[in-house]
């Protein structure tokens, strides 16, 4: 450790950690004089964690995320800065569709985030039975404000079901936002996951114009795509930054998972299984269990919280299917399936399931519609998501029974007809964080117990957000702290 060029140690090498590399090595400006002597030690074989381009019908295809969000900037501005901007891909459909009462029904205008903010689009939606649009009519004329004075966190899955009632939130509330993070919203943090339902819910008149105000508010500063991908992949991103750090010295390694973290004079010692790594400064960008491992023998009450996040494993199943074998009047990007759907009776007897089965298939995405440079000629791409928080069916399945139940399912959902031509399964086990209630302050408590550490820090999904902007504004926030630590100034305030 050389006294006037300190090293700071990154690990994990997904995009979290990636991004704190690069900010540790200047960022957008580059290195300046004194900038620390950077390594980034990452336990797989590639860079990128949870973002991984695999190849399907001699293209691209991504086996992870498959795009951004564009109204958080801090993802397309990384891909500006490491070159890759020219490749950034607007999202090429809008809308999308949820299976309710038996059939595809496309999502209304004025949702958002799946809850209501306008009655007649709904109603004539045919999501909600006629049961279902009375409750929500009554929203507007008999609203049920919260009497508790200002609100903390809770869960959305009860807020919205008081207010609005329980279909919306089985049919609308839980497919997208539950989608999102493969859990349920029964025990989701309204205040870590959809921050602007505590604003709408402590209005005293009806919820849907309450935050049908909060968020118009909130989308006026919105223009341009809602999504973006990259051409040559999200892996691309991860490759490109990888590629990015070697050239400014910074000794990135791969197959290096660190086993541990001792304490040496005033720093660290980071032990893998080929030899040790000295350390003035540590990110930690690894998901919740690894980190809490090392963490463990120094801060066990930051290790103790970080061991009870839970996550969900969910499987990806990207299948192609001939061009005629889809109809075309599927609407959108994709379609939704709520929860504990039953595969209907004809599908379920032709894949020999039990009467009553639910559905494996949570989402599926029409790769053609949604992004045109995945466009195959007389080929389309379908992306479909399995397994949630509470349904781990796919993992008793092999890749092979997991396609042909898929396909099974696909029959009755968007009405395709024969066999895909090809698939690719990708298995995430543990790989989507559970933001449980009181998730923002089981956070806050982390990050004060690590702070105490010294200039150690801790990013990744399992914070301030799973999306990519959200893990690479942590990244490069969590590089920060570490470097002001190290230069003995006050740390800024996380992201
Ligand atoms: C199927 C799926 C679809 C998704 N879709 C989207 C989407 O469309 N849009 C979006 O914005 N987000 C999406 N997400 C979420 C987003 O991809 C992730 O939240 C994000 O990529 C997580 O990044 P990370 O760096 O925090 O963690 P990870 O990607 O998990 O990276 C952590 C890294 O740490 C390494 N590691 C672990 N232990 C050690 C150790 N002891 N030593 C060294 N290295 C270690 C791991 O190997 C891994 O590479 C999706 C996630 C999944 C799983």
């Amino acid at each position: 450790m050389s006294p006037d060029r300190p090293v700071v140690v990154v690990v994990g090498g997904g995009i979290a950690g990636l991004a704190a590399a690069w900010e540790l090595t200047g960022g957008a400006a580059g290195p300046r004089p004194g900038s620390p002597s950077v390594v980034l030690l990452e336990a797989g074989a590639r860079f990128g964690g949870k973002l991984a381009t695999v190849e399907l019908c001699g293209g691209p295809v991504e086996a992870g995320p498959d795009g951004f969000l564009a109204r958080r900037p801090e993802a397309a501005e990384l891909c500006r800065e490491v070159g890759l901007g020219d490749d950034l891909v607007p999202v090429g459909a809008s809308g999308a569709a949820v299976w309710a009462r038996g059939r595809r029904r496309r999502l209304p205008d004025g949702l958002v985030l799946g809850v209501p903010t306008k009655l007649l689009p709904i109603a004539r939606s045919g999501i909600l039975s006629l049961g279902g649009t009375l409750r929500l009519a009554s929203d507007l004329v008999v609203p049920r404000p919260d009497t508790r004075g200002p609100l903390g966190d809770r869960s959305i899955g009860p807020l919205v079901s008081r207010k609005l009632g329980h279909q919306v939130v089985d049919r609308l509330v839980d497919p997208l936002v539950g989608g999102i993070h493969a859990g349920g919203v029964e025990d989701a943090s309204v205040a870590a996951v959809f921050p602007v339902l505590l604003t709408a819910a402590q209005e005293r008149s009806s919820f849907m114009r309450a935050l049908r105000r909060t968020s118009a508010q909130a989308s006026q500063a919105t223009e341009g795509p809602l999504f973006w991908a990259l051409r040559g992949g999200l892996g691309s991103l991860a490759a490109r930054l990888a590629e990015r750090l070697a050239e400014r010295d910074a000794d990135v390694r791969l197959a290096q998972p660190v086993e541990a973290m001792d304490r040496v004079a005033a720093g660290w010692l980071l032990r893998t299984k080929e030899g040790e790594q000295p350390a003035d400064g540590v990110v930690l960008a690894t998901p919740a269990g690894p980190a809490a491992a090392l963490l463990a023998p120094h801060d066990p009450q930051a290790a103790g919280m970080l061991r009870a996040l839970d996550y969900a494993s969910v499987a990806v199943v990207t299948l192609a299917f001939a061009q005629e074998a889809l109809p075309d009047d599927l609407f959108g990007t994709g379609l939704l399936v709520p929860r504990k759907t039953p595969v209907p009776r004809q599908v379920a007897d032709a894949a020999a399931l039990s009467r009553g089965e639910p559905f494996l298939v949570t989402a599926c995405t029409y790769l053609w519609a949604k992004w045109p440079h995945l466009e195959r000629p007389g080929v389309r791409l379908l992306r479909v998501f399995v397994g949630r928080s509470g349904d781990t069916r796919h993992q008793s399945m092999s890749d092979a029974d997991l396609v042909r139940r898929v396909a099974h399912e696909l029959t009755a959902l968007v009405g395709s007809t024969g066999e895909p031509l090809d698939a690719v399964v990708t298995r995430w086990d543990d790989a989507l964080p559970q933001y449980r209630v009181h998730h923002p302050l089981r956070v806050a408590s982390i990050e004060a117990s690590v702070r105490r550490l010294g200039a150690v820090a801790v990013a990744g999904a399992a914070y301030h957000g799973i999306g990519i902007p959200a893990c690479i504004a942590n990244g490069r926030t969590a590089a920060k702290e570490v470097l002001a630590q190290l230069a003995g100034a006050p740390a800024p305030s996380t992201a």
